[in-house]
C-alpha cells in the first residue's frame, strides 16, 4: 500500500513541482515571513472543535481522508449547509488568483464527499491579510486537473526524483528560494552538494 498523498503537498506541487519535492523529499524548510504569517494563521484555525450558530454547525481542524485515492490531512474549517460539507480552507496572505490553494480545496471536497456520503459542490479561500472569502466551484474541469496532481505527485514521491527548477515569477515570493537557487545550472547544483559532503 502506498503512503498517503498529504493535502499541502497538492497546494505544493501545484504552485511548483520541485518545491514540493524540496519539502517532502529533501525535507527543506526554510522559515520566513511568509512561512511564519501561515504557521501563526494555522495556530489560529488548528484547534480542534465544533460549534453551532442558528443552523450552521462548523467543525475546526477536521481530519480528512480519501481511502480510494490514499488522500489525507486537515481542514481549517468545515460549514455544514442543510448536511451538505463545505470547505474553507484559510490562507494567510492577501487574496491572489493562483490555482494552487483551489486543486487544495477540491482534494478536501474529494475527501468530504467519500466521509460523508454527500456531494460536495461548493468549498471557499479565506484571505485573512485582505479579509476576503471567494467561493470556489468544484466543477469538473477542477476536479480532473486535482486527480491529475494527485497522481503526479504520487509519482513523484516513488520516484524521490526531485524536478528542474522553474525560475520564473513565482520563484520571488517562494518561501525557499535560498534553499532552491533556481538560477543555478541543475549541474552546477548536484556540484555543490557533492562539495559540501565532501
Ligand atoms: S524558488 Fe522557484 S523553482 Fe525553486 S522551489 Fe521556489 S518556486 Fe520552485
Amino acid at each position: 500500500m502506498d503512503e498517503p498523498v498529504l493535502l499541502s503537498m497538492l497546494e505544493h506541487y501545484a504552485f511548483c513541482p520541485r518545491q514540493c519535492a524540496l519539502i517532502h523529499i529533501e525535507q527543506v524548510w526554510d522559515e520566513n515571513l511568509y512561512t511564519l504569517k501561515g504557521t501563526m494563521t494555522h495556530e489560529r484555525v488548528d484547534e480542534v472543535g465544533s460549534s453551532q450558530r442558528d443552523s450552521l454547525h462548523v467543525e475546526r481542524a477536521l481530519p480528512l481522508w480519501n481511502e480510494r485515492l490514499g488522500l489525507s490531512g486537515k481542514a481549517d474549517v468545515v460549514e455544514f449547509h442543510a448536511g451538505v460539507p463545505y470547505p474553507v480552507e484559510y490562507k494567510s496572505g492577501r487574496m491572489r488568483e493562483g490555482v494552487s490553494e483551489s486543486i487544495q480545496l477540491c482534494a478536501q471536497a474529494l475527501c468530504l464527499e467519500e466521509m460523508f456520503d454527500k456531494a460536495v459542490p461548493e468549498g471557499a479561500l479565506y484571505w485573512i491579510a485582505s479579509r476576503k472569502r471567494i467561493a470556489v466551484t468544484i466543477d469538473e474541469a477542477l476536479r480532473t486537473q486535482t486527480l491529475e496532481i494527485i497522481d503526479e505527485v504520487r509519482t513523484m514521491m516513488q520516484t524521490r526524483k526531485v524536478p528542474s527548477a522553474i525560475a520564473d515569477k513565482r520563484c520571488t515570493h517562494c518561501s525557499l528560494l535560498s534553499s532552491c537557487m533556481p538560477k543555478l545550472p541543475d549541474q552546477l547544483k548536484g556540484y555543490l552538494d557533492d562539495d559540501s559532503t565532501a
